[in-house]
């Protein structure tokens, strides 16, 4: 099922089944883009509209912050949340289950060395054939690497909306692959960044335990939600 949100389509999954259906993707002879959606990126793809149509041909748009599952709730509509760094960590342990190769891009590269070999060591038999840093100026290079090694599964970490577009024009450039933008979850993988405790995880209240650990992201964030639930009421779809 999908609803719709200022416009733009998202996909209700339960995460079981978004998983699956990821999976089901991941097998097409094509290159497929999971695009892990939050408010920030409505405001993006209202100012951009090459961004608006790289969320429209998504093959999978899943709600990532609870702020999107809030105001579709204000709208009187149901979404389940899935946490996009969740969803992107058991598509890793399907791989390895199901003998899946992986290619990983973004960040700053001890972040991404230290990620990799953390996901290694907590994940037997992954399989990440290549991975680069999330800084460099010719995309060329890097879809040129991805190319040569050919990994079924590419989890993009380069913040938004760089890894969207980053993914969209690798449609064009890549063999067949599933393609997931993953925002600062190798910060996390890596152990540069503290994910949350659980008891906000659960709550939904992971932006706020952010925001009051980072107060940078605070002033970004903090005016963005309140405006992001009043444009969602107010638009008619
Ligand atoms: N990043 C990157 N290349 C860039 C800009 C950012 O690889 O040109 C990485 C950054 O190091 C971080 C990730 O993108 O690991 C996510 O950044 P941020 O937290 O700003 O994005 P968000 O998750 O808020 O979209």
């Amino acid at each position: 099922m999908s609803v719709k949100l200022l416009g733009l389509k998202i996909d209700d999954f339960s995460f079981e089944d978004a998983v699956q259906k990821a999976l089901e993707l991941l097998k097409e002879d094509k290159v497929s883009q999971v695009v892990t959606i939050n408010p920030e990126m409505f405001s993006q793809a209202k100012k951009d509209s090459g961004f608006k149509k790289i969320v429209e041909e998504a093959e999978m748009v899943v709600p990532d912050g609870v702020g999107v599952k809030l105001a579709l709730k204000l709208k009187g509509q149901n979404v389940r949340r899935i946490a996009g760094i969740d969803f992107a960590k058991r598509l890793l342990e399907e791989s390895s289950k199901n003998g899946i190769s992986v290619g990983i891009v973004g960040a700053k590269e001890e972040v991404i060395t230290k990620a990799v070999k953390e996901l290694q060591a907590s994940i037997e038999g992954l399989n990440i054939v290549y991975y680069h840093n999330g800084y460099f100026s010719d995309d060329n290079e890097i879809y040129n690497g991805l190319k040569e090694t050919s990994p079924r599964l590419i989890l993009v970490a380069m913040g938004s909306p760089r890894q969207e577009e980053f993914i969209y024009n690798a449609k064009q450039a890549l063999n067949p692959a599933l393609m997931v933008g993953i925002g600062g979850s190798l910060d996390v993988w890596s152990g540069t960044v503290k994910r949350a405790p659980e008891i906000y995880q659960k709550l939904g209240l992971e932006w706020l335990y952010r925001t009051v650990s980072q107060p940078e992201r605070f002033k970004r964030i903090f005016p963005t939600l309140p405006l992001f639930l009043i444009k969602a009421l107010m638009y008619k779809e």
